[in-house]
């Protein structure tokens, strides 16, 4: 799933390309994206005819601003990402060999080269259709996007914005907040980094990351961390995420940015998905074991049980 420097770099992509354009159209073949409003002409009613006035983000929440007060978010979810680009039925495209290789897909990319004939990229289940001739996309392998629309204060009022922890980047997020917020937490470390509630935006890649930059046990309960490992920790988060923001995030899964590239932050990961490699710091083998239901990477050597 896109966490904090995916969903950052998609919105910053979105940002550029979108702002001041407007929506004149829609298409879908998967209405049940559509939570608020749930129909689709409803939710057609609302977004036609907007301008997209800017896009940001709130934890793995795109927040597409709209004229007329509106907010779009789109949460990606595990597979989903947001394209900009231009696309055309596959019926009518020229290129035979794209048509034939994505068999089934029903838009295909008007460029027969670039980024996005990324097969990562071949699942339009969603466009926006904008005012100069390009279109917002979602390309959303196993369907589990989400999408809400309506007054901005609304949606900020709603339990997928309102009931979410710190943004671990802000300037203004300090260690004394970051210790803050674990007063009186319980828990496993892993699940409680993965936990939107208590901070936002880090999910099971970045958390192996970063309890592997500050030698933490992902089995470690909260309440038995001290102020040096909090410390630590607040400086490997801090740290992990500007750096994979740097490099526009991870795609070792379906995440690609705005204009269908890679993310580059795979080829340098620590521990992520890397089982049974030797860890870049000791050389033991990296372990994988299960926390909630979740995979979690670590090093046995580094990241011993206190
Ligand atoms: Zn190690």
């Amino acid at each position: 799933m896109p966490e904090l420097p995916e969903v950052e770099t998609i919105a910053k992509g979105l940002d550029r390309n979108l702002r001041g354009r407007k929506i004149v159209g829609l298409w879908t073949d998967w209405p049940k994206y559509f939570k608020l409003p749930r129909t689709e002409n409803g939710f057609r009613r609302l977004v036609i005819g907007k301008k997209v006035t800017g896009v940001d983000r709130r934890a793995k929440n795109v927040l597409i601003h709209l004229s007329d007060n509106h907010l779009l978010l789109v949460h990606q979810k595990m597979s989903g990402h947001l394209l900009v680009g231009q696309w055309q039925k596959a019926s009518r495209s020229r290129n035979k060999s794209l048509a034939d290789a994505w068999a089934g897909q029903e838009w295909l990319p008007v460029s027969g080269g670039g980024p996005m004939i990324d097969p990562k990229n071949r699942f339009i289940r969603l466009i926006l259709f904008l005012d100069d001739g390009r279109m917002l996309a979602l390309s959303d392998l196993r369907r589990f996007a989400k999408i809400l629309c309506g007054p901005r204060e609304k949606i900020f009022d709603l339990p997928d914005l309102k009931n979410l922890g710190p943004e671990p980047l802000l300037p203004n997020f300090g260690f004394a907040e970051f210790g803050k917020i674990f007063e009186r937490k319980k828990g496993r470390i892993k699940q409680v980094l993965m936990d939107p509630r208590f901070i936002a935006g880090i999910g099971n890649i970045y958390s192996d990351e970063i309890l592997w930059a500050a030698k933490i046990h992902p089995l470690t309960r909260v309440e038995s961390l001290g102020v040096k490992q909090l410390k630590k920790l607040y400086q490997a988060m801090r740290s992990i995420l500007r750096k994979a923001l740097r490099l526009r995030g991870t795609s070792i899964d379906d995440y690609r940015d705005a204009s269908g590239r890679r993310g580059g932050y795979d080829k340098v990961r620590y521990v992520y998905q890397r089982e049974d490699e030797p860890c870049p710091r000791c050389r033991a083998p990296i372990q994988r074991i299960k926390v909630g239901g979740r995979s979690a990477h670590f090093c046995p050597r580094c990241q011993k049980m206190k």
